[in-house]
């Protein structure tokens, strides 16, 4: 038996020693330098293979076009003989249509029928727009001088055979479907989606959906992460609900990390008597645990269970939808194969005034009305219906910072992170 060195290492998730509160772009570097792939590599049928990430590049099987062909309906000829001044031309009998071409030689001072899409034959450089010329069925008359080449799309100009047409770690899109059929690729090798489950944890926690007592509260964080793992392209795998009890988080976990790639966990993630995710990681000896130095975001959960990379979201649903979108997305599109998958964002006018402290990064729930950057009331980070009243959120910087009327701040819309 030939042994492979696990695909993620024991201390992928360790932070310096002695960091404190450490910044988001510290633990982007951090994530990007330890994870790797984790996703099997599989081939398929190119048409079927729509949403699913390349592992390996796409080349083209054959020009595109394969043969040069008309652009216009028209007439073919040979564009030099024909100068300034108009010309009368005899056509050859016969035409070349689209999927009917003309299969002999355009003798030098002949012109052919030609229709759009039509293998251009043999003696034909370019293509007279039908409505450039006057005809009486056997010749055309019409004005030079000709530019030769127009009208016709030359043999490979849009893709070449054997050239990159698609990069490794794309995510297919329908175009591509276009592309990859145009230039007659059949298969492709991709990677399987990873399959990310999702455990909620806490004893107050409700079924959505069903009857509830007075103390209990609804399971809103894992309908949203479950969805948000779709939307990202992976499956997404309903673990249930864990009591905030030792022994059932460890036998969640256990029977989870053998049947899913990835975990992503909500609650129980701090160091209080009831948090019993972060407290059997740290007993197993696997935990990191994240000390963020970002708004919302208590300490994050990280680690390898049986290999499986664990990550502890905050219960609080802003916090799990902001370090979902945060750390879980872009670590996710990396192990799917994805590359790293950070946002560009852009700068946009506030219609809000704020002061933050230095020291950490912000995110605030917000949308843009009238070119304007507004934020949510409240920065509550139990207050759900925010999460919804918003369109994306905005970044305020580590530094410290004064936001006024018409400054400018990062904004990255939902779609941006992959929603
Ligand atoms: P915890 O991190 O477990 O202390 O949870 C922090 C807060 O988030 C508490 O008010 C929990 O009741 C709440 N919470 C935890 N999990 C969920 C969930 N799945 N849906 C909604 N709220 C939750
Ligand atoms: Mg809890």
């Amino acid at each position: 038996m030939t042994l492979t060195p696990p695909p993620l290492k024991n201390d992928c998730f360790a932070l310096p020693a002695g960091q404190d509160w450490t910044p988001v772009p510290q633990i982007h570097q951090l994530l990007q330098q330890r994870l790797t792939p984790i996703a099997q590599v599989k081939s398929m049928p190119a048409i079927d293979a729509l949403g699913y990430v390349l592992a390996e590049p796409v080349l083209a099987r054959r020009d595109n076009p394969p043969h040069a062909n008309s652009a216009v309906d028209g007439y073919g000829l040979c564009a030099e003989l024909y100068g300034e001044g108009s010309h009368v031309v005899s056509c050859v009998k016969g035409r070349s249509a689209a999927g009917a071409p003309y299969l002999h030689d355009v003798p030098k001072h002949k012109a052919i029928r030609i229709l759009t899409g039509a293998s251009v034959p043999a003696g034909v450089d370019t293509i007279v727009l039908q409505e450039d010329v006057a005809t009486d069925g056997d010749k055309i008359a019409f004005n030079g001088p000709l530019k030769v080449g127009s009208n016709l799309r030359k043999a490979g100009e849009d893709a070449k055979a054997t050239a990159e047409i698609l990069p490794a770690g794309r995510r297919i899109t329908p175009t591509d479907l276009a592309l990859m059929a145009a230039t007659g690729v059949q298969s492709v090798r991709v990677y399987q989606p990873l399959r990310v489950g999702v455990l909620s944890t806490g004893d107050e926690l409700a079924e959505a959906g069903s009857e509830a007592d007075e103390h209990q509260i609804y399971d809103a964080n894992r309908p949203m992460l479950l969805a948000m793992i779709a939307r990202f392209g992976h499956v997404a795998v309903d673990l249930g609900v864990a009591p905030d009890e030792r022994n059932a988080v460890q036998t969640m976990l256990e029977s989870a990390s053998s049947e899913v790639d990835v975990i992503l966990t909500s609650g129980g993630a701090s160091a209080g008597d009831e948090d019993h995710v972060s407290a059997l990681l740290q007993d197993q000896g696997r935990l990191v645990q994240w000390r963020i130095a970002m708004k919302p975001g208590r300490p994050m959960a990280l680690a390898l269970w049986n290999g499986t990379p664990i990550f502890g979201l905050p219960g609080n649903p802003v916090a799990a939808f902001v370090c979902g979108l945060v750390f879980a997305k872009p670590a996710l599109d990396l192990l799917a194969g994805k590359g790293w998958g950070w946002p560009e964002g852009r700068l946009v006018p506030a219609s809000f005034v704020k002061r933050k402290k230095p020291g950490r990064h912000e995110y605030l729930r917000a949308r843009i009305r009238e070119g304007r950057a507004e934020v949510f009331a409240s920065e509550g980070s139990g207050r759900v219906s925010g999460l919804s009243w918003a369109e994306g959120l905005v970044e305020l910087p580590f530094e410290e910072a004064e936001v006024s009327e018409g400054s400018l701040v990062r904004y990255y819309t939902y779609e941006d992170f992959g929603l």
